[in-house]
């Protein structure tokens, strides 16, 4: 009796399993041929500045044009690159692509805004991952225009070594920015130790700062840590009029969100930046 009771769940959960590993499999085999066959795309959303309402940076945004299954969101796939150590190809892609971009709108006569490109675990903990970028952003001519958005959690691992690879980055011209601050659970007297320009407040706090007390002295906390620290601070996630209000109370820097403007293919930001010229 006791044998058949734990037998059942399991034969039970079997057909299951084998079909979420057959499909984790095909999804892995997709991305080892994506790099390849060019699937992967950039979209770019746009950073304002708070005071000018000018665009004075692009999120570079990484999507997979699946051939069956269309456009697949990073959350599906940047999990099985980061496992599967294809992060580093990718990841070197996702830069190259954003600097090439970037050089294509300057060749529009488009005053480029800084392009920030979202940084893996694996990739920063690389030995060469100063080199890569240096060798990246001086086969270039034009200044450079690159941000790194690193996410806090990964900061906060090898700290001292951290700090130096920052360093040399900031002195090629790469501005830092710690990326969904304030999940993470980063002591603060590590945090004015690191050299890094900009904290963007994590979406979270922004959707509910309006309705949660508790989110809303988040917020309030990081934009005056940040300015303390002489940090710059921005509001990811911004979608509604209110939450912009409240940020600019709070004197926020930059913003970003759906109310400013979604991630887009970088044709259709290429028009919005000769419109965003036009204006100012
Ligand atoms: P992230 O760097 O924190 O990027 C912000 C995410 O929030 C993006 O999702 C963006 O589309 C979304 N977002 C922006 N504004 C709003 C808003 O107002 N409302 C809502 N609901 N969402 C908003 P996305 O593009 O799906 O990217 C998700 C995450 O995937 C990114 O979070 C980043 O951690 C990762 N990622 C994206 N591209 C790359 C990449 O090239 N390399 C690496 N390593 N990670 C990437
Ligand atoms: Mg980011
Ligand atoms: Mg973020
Ligand atoms: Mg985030």
């Amino acid at each position: 009796k006791k044998v058949k009771a734990t037998a059942e769940p399991y034969l039970f959960y079997l057909p299951k399993m084998q079909e979420r590993i057959a499909e984790r499999l095909a999804i892995e085999s997709g991305l080892r041929r994506a790099l390849d066959e060019d699937q992967f795309v950039l979209y770019y959303q746009p950073k304002l500045d708070f005071s000018t309402l000018q665009i004075v940076g692009l999120e570079a945004l990484i999507r997979w044009q699946h051939p069956e299954q269309g456009m697949i969101p990073p959350s599906r796939f940047i999990p099985i690159l980061e496992e599967t150590g294809l992060i580093l190809k990718v990841g070197e892609w996702v830069l190259r692509r954003a600097l090439d971009d970037a050089e294509y709108l300057s060749h529009q006569d488009i005053k480029v805004p800084r392009i920030a490109v979202n940084v893996s675990s694996l990739q920063l903990k690389q030995d060469n991952f100063v080199q890569v970028i240096t060798r990246l952003v001086q086969a270039r001519h034009a200044s450079v225009v690159l941000d790194l958005e690193i996410t806090e959690s990964l900061l906060m691992e090898d700290v001292d070594i951290n700090i130096n690879k920052l360093e040399a980055l900031r002195h090629l011209g790469v501005k830092i920015m710690i990326d969904d601050f304030g999940t993470g659970y980063s002591s603060l007297s590590y945090i004015a130790r690191l050299p890094i320009d900009a904290l963007k407040i994590d979406r979270s706090f922004v959707e509910n700062m309006t309705e949660s007390p508790n989110s809303l002295s988040i917020v309030t906390s990081v934009i005056s840590l940040a300015h303390s620290l002489n940090f710059k601070v921005i509001a990811e996630g911004v979608e509604t009029e209110e939450q912009a209000k409240f940020l600019r109370l709070l004197r926020c820097d930059q913003v970003q969100g759906f109310l400013y403007g979604r991630p887009e293919p970088l044709h259709t930001i290429a028009d919005r930046l000769i419109g965003n010229a036009l204006q100012g």
